[in-house]
């Protein structure tokens, strides 16, 4: 796959920017989407550093790009760059996706992480509270799931909660017993750290593990989750379903899902 830095971005007509973002898998992903359905659009994945946003994303309009997904570190400063935005973004903060014709932003982090889950569950316990958590623990309040929040650094767990928590509460050990889904939004699963879980409760075959993290492997929280019995996924269908609405969001057409998960499963 090409990255490009911003200056040296060929015309094309959307992009995913990000610093890092040369493990990006959506250019591929969009691709098979235009695939799917005869478009000759083209995906590119940009290179461009937190100080350089609101530059690249003026030269980018300049070459006649349409729109843009946005990762680390950018979801804020595409939430201040939009003029309208919607609710969700509104609550959390950030987007991360835009539209160039009328300078507006959605977050399809929220919607493509509730639709990747394959059920409802009672309670969950959400480890970490960095942007991501944010999104997690907002959607799961929000469609009606109790929520503990758990993060090596509690300050900002207590902050999250307070922020977009909805109810949920913070917990100071992780233990998954009574949790039906457990969420890592931890950057372990990029470092292959263990984190400080107790398994001790743990009822296999009823509670599923779910790294929003994806790599070739499985992350070290998957691998511990396994051994205790548990169900797992990592974070390649909310990958494809946030992707999968971003399409939508600049189409207005309904997204090929499955040429899309073929193409990063
Ligand atoms: P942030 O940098 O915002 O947050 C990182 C979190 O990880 C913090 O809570 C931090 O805790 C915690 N952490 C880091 N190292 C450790 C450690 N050694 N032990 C315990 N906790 C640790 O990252 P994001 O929320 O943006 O992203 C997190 C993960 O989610 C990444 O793997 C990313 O790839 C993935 N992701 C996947 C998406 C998908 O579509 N599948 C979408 C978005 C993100 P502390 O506060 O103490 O520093």
């Amino acid at each position: 796959m090409s990255v490009f830095g911003w200056r040296e971005a060929p015309r094309a007509d959307f992009a995913v920017l990000g610093h890092p973002i040369k493990h990006s898998l959506s250019p591929k992903m969009h691709h098979a989407a235009y695939d799917a359905l005869g478009l000759r659009e083209n995906y590119v994945a940009i290179e461009v550093i937190a100080e350089e946003f609101e530059q690249a994303i003026d030269h980018l309009i300049q070459l006649g790009y349409r729109g843009v997904n946005v990762t680390i570190p950018h979801k804020t400063a595409a939430f201040e760059w939009a003029d309208s935005t919607c609710e969700t973004s509104q609550k959390l903060q950030v987007c991360n996706t835009l539209r160039f014709s009328d300078q507006s932003g959605v977050n399809t982090d929220v919607p493509g992480f509730l639709k990747s889950l394959p059920g409802h569950s009672q309670r969950a316990l959400v480890l970490g509270a960095g942007g991501s958590a944010r999104a997690i623990v907002y959607a799961l309040s929000r469609q009606g799931t109790e929520v503990s929040v758990w993060n090596r650094t509690g300050s900002r767990a207590a902050e999250l909660v307070d922020q977009v928590g909805l109810g949920s509460r913070i917990v100071s050990d992780p233990a998954v017993g009574g949790f039906g889904l457990i969420v890592n939004t931890t950057s372990t699963g990029l470092t292959g750290d263990s984190l400080p879980i107790d398994w001790t409760g743990a009822e296999p075959g009823s509670q599923l593990a779910y790294d929003l993290a994806y790599s070739s492997g499985p992350t070290s929280f998957l691998s511990e989750a396994a051994s205790h019995g548990l169900t797992g996924m990592d974070g390649r269908m909310m990958l494809m379903e946030q992707g999968a609405f971003a399409f939508e969001y600049w189409f207005d057409a309904s997204a090929p899902r499955e040429a899309m998960w073929e193409a990063i499963r």
